[in-house]
Formats: structure tokens, C-alpha cells, sequence
């Protein structure tokens, strides 16, 4: 999995943080050079540096942030080579179904390699993540990436999942299944040989339509699972912040200022603003209601109350989330 580390060293993998909706992945290499719109960045300047920090252009024309790979930052940058899991899904999915360090889960399948990155580093060293792809290019590409990534905790297999089951040389007994496949209910009756038998194992199937969800839950009845559940993320930014507490006297007297200066004339206006005895602007005080000093928020010569703002829909893949659980049946023979 992505290791922590501190400082750049020739052959990381960087994400140049460009802007706000461009990282781009680098292996730093001396010699070469990271071109942006902000200016030329030679990898030579990299190697030392601590992750997450600024560094300027060769002509010192722009800057861009060296960050640490992580799985939630390698899903937003990371090449697309099929529709992918967001964050948004992938944590709640982990979340939901127990996954932690040690967990072996299975996964169908692999595309783009974005959920794969979130599980190698939840189930860490002593787990296992079992991935699965049938499209050969797409294979190819996820193990180079999971190799350069080193992600020593994944088994890739090319493998059919639907026709030809999900064993391997190893024994697999996973505790959570994650099926991202356009018929997973073609992949479900071959789940029974390779999902653990001494303890309860969770599957979450990733369909975008209801007809999809439906099939899926037929297969899923038939095959055992029980506590079929069907949910959707939808995720929104919110944004909490303080506003003040304007009082109705403030109100009045906002009005009663527009109509003194109504009155006073414009002429007034133009009157050079009054001056301290170190020639320094006066303060005019606070106007809530108009121009006047910037007050900090949560200032505490004010009263505030706190609000929140929704923002857009995050960039998420909506699909339905289909759960599930297998609970063992212990008086059976294993
Ligand atoms: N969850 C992945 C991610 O976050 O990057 C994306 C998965 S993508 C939507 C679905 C992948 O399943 C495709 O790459 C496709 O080639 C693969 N696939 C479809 N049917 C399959 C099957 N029967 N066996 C194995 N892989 C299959």
C-alpha cells in the first residue's frame, strides 16, 4: 500500500498539486521536468523536500504543492480507464462492512484500480485483498500500477469472475465481498466456495440501475444472504460558518444614517476623510448593514450564531449500494 513517508526521494510517486480540480501523478526522475501552465518544474528540485511543500517554477513564475499519494487523492487523479468509485462510496462501503486491518475481502471488478487503493490500505499487512479483472489491457495496467504503487497485499487475477468463479491457488475465506460488475448476479452462486464459513461475511454490489439491484437480490435470496439492504450516497459539501447576529436597532439606525446623509448632501462625501495625529485614516466604527471595518468572524465584541451552507453534489458515481450478510450455519459441517 501507499507508504507514509516525509521527504521526497528520487523514484516516489508525487501528486503536483496544480490547482484546485488538477493533480497530476510524477515519479520523480533527476532530469526530468514537470511542465504546467504555471511555469517549469525540474524533479531534481524535488528530491529532499518534504511531502506537501510549495515549491516555485525554474523561473519562479508559479508554484504547485508535492503531496503525499493517498487513496482518497489517487481517486482523483488517477488515469480513467473505466467509470470508478469515489470517495464518498468507497469509505461508507468500509465503514458499513467492518473492513479493518487484517480483513480479506474480494473484489470484482478491478477497473481502474481506484477502490482497490482504498482497501490495500484499510486491510493493511496482515490482510488480503483478492481483485479481479477480466479485460485484459485493464489487467495489465492495474498490476504494473499496483506494483510501482506497491500494493503487496492485492492478488490480481485476469479472470471471467461470472463463468469461471473466483478461485486461486491460495485460500481466499474473505469476510466482505464487493462486486462491481454489470451482472453480479452471475458472480453470486460462485461466491460460496471462497467466502469464510466460521463467521458472518458482508457483500456490497455496486449497480447503477434499479433493474440491476433487482436481479441481484433474486440471486442474492437464492444463494443465502440474508438482510438485504438497499441504500444510495448522495454526498454534499457543507460549509459551517458564523454569521452575526444583527439586531433590529442596527436596522434603524442604518436607515436613519442613509437619511442623514441624504440630507447632509453629497457634498460631504467629498470632504477629505478625517485624520489622527499620525495621519492615519479615523475608524468610522462598524456599519453592519454597509461599508465599514472588516470585522473577523467570530469576533468576540459581536454576537454570532452558527449556520451551514450546502454546496453541489460531489463528484460521485451514483449507483445503488446493495448489502447483505451471510451468516454461517455453525451446527453444519465445514
Ligand atoms: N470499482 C472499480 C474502480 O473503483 O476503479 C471500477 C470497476 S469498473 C466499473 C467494472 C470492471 O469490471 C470493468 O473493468 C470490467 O472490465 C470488469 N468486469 C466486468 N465483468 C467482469 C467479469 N465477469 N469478470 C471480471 N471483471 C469484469
Amino acid at each position: 500500500m501507499f507508504q507514509h513517508k516525509k521527504t521526497i526521494a528520487e523514484g516516489d510517486l508525487v501528486l503536483a498539486y496544480i490547482g484546485r480540480d488538477n493533480l497530476k501523478p510524477i515519479f520523480v526522475k533527476k532530469g526530468d521536468v514537470l511542465q504546467t501552465k504555471y511555469g517549469n518544474f525540474p524533479h531534481t528540485d524535488m528530491i529532499g523536500k518534504p511531502f506537501g511543500s510549495q515549491v516555485t517554477s525554474a523561473k519562479n513564475v508559479g508554484f504547485i504543492y508535492l503531496l503525499l499519494p493517498t487513496p482518497e487523492l489517487w481517486t482523483v487523479s488517477l488515469p480513467h480507464r473505466t467509470q470508478i468509485v469515489y470517495t464518498p462510496d468507497s469509505s461508507y462501503i468500509i465503514q458499513r462492512m467492518n473492513v479493518v486491518g487484517g480483513s480479506r475481502v474480494i473484489e470484482a471488478g478491478t477497473g481502474s484500480g481506484s477502490f482497490t487503493h482504498a482497501f490495500s490500505r484499510t486491510v493493511g499487512p496482515t490482510g488480503r485483498v483478492f481483485s479481479y479483472e477480466f479485460h485484459e489491457q485493464r489487467y495489465l495496467q492495474a498490476k504494473e500500477e499496483f506494483e510501482s504503487h506497491k500494493l503487496e497485499n492485492v492478488t490480481l487475477t485476469h479472470r471471467d469472475v461470472c463463468s469461471e468463479g473466483f478461485d486461486v491457488d491460495s485460500e481466499i475465506s474473505a469476510q466482505m465481498v464487493f462486486l462491481d460488475l454489470p451482472s453480479p448476479w452471475e458472480a453470486i452462486p460462485h461466491l460460496s466456495r471462497v467466502i469464510a464459513k466460521d463467521q458472518t461475511v458482508g457483500i456490497c454490489c455496486f449497480s447503477p440501475c434499479i433493474e440491476q439491484v433487482v436481479k441481484t437480490v433474486e440471486a442474492l435470496q437464492e444463494c443465502g444472504w440474508t438482510a438485504v439492504e438497499m441504500t444510495e450516497v448522495q454526498a454534499k459539501k457543507w460549509e459551517a460558518r458564523k454569521e452575526m447576529v444583527r439586531e433590529l436597532d442596527d436596522a434603524i439606525e442604518r436607515l436613519r444614517d442613509v437619511k442623514r446623509r441624504q440630507k447632509e448632501g453629497a457634498e460631504l462625501k467629498k470632504l477629505p476623510p478625517k485624520r489622527d495625529a499620525d495621519g492615519n485614516e479615523k475608524d468610522r466604527g462598524y456599519n453592519p448593514f454597509g461599508k465599514g471595518k472588516r470585522i473577523a468572524e467570530g469576533d468576540e465584541s459581536f454576537q454570532w450564531q452558527n449556520v451551514s451552507k450546502t454546496g453541489p453534489e460531489l463528484k460521485t458515481h451514483t449507483s445503488y449500494l446493495l448489502f447483505a450478510r451471510q451468516v454461517p450455519d455453525l451446527g453444519a459441517e465445514v
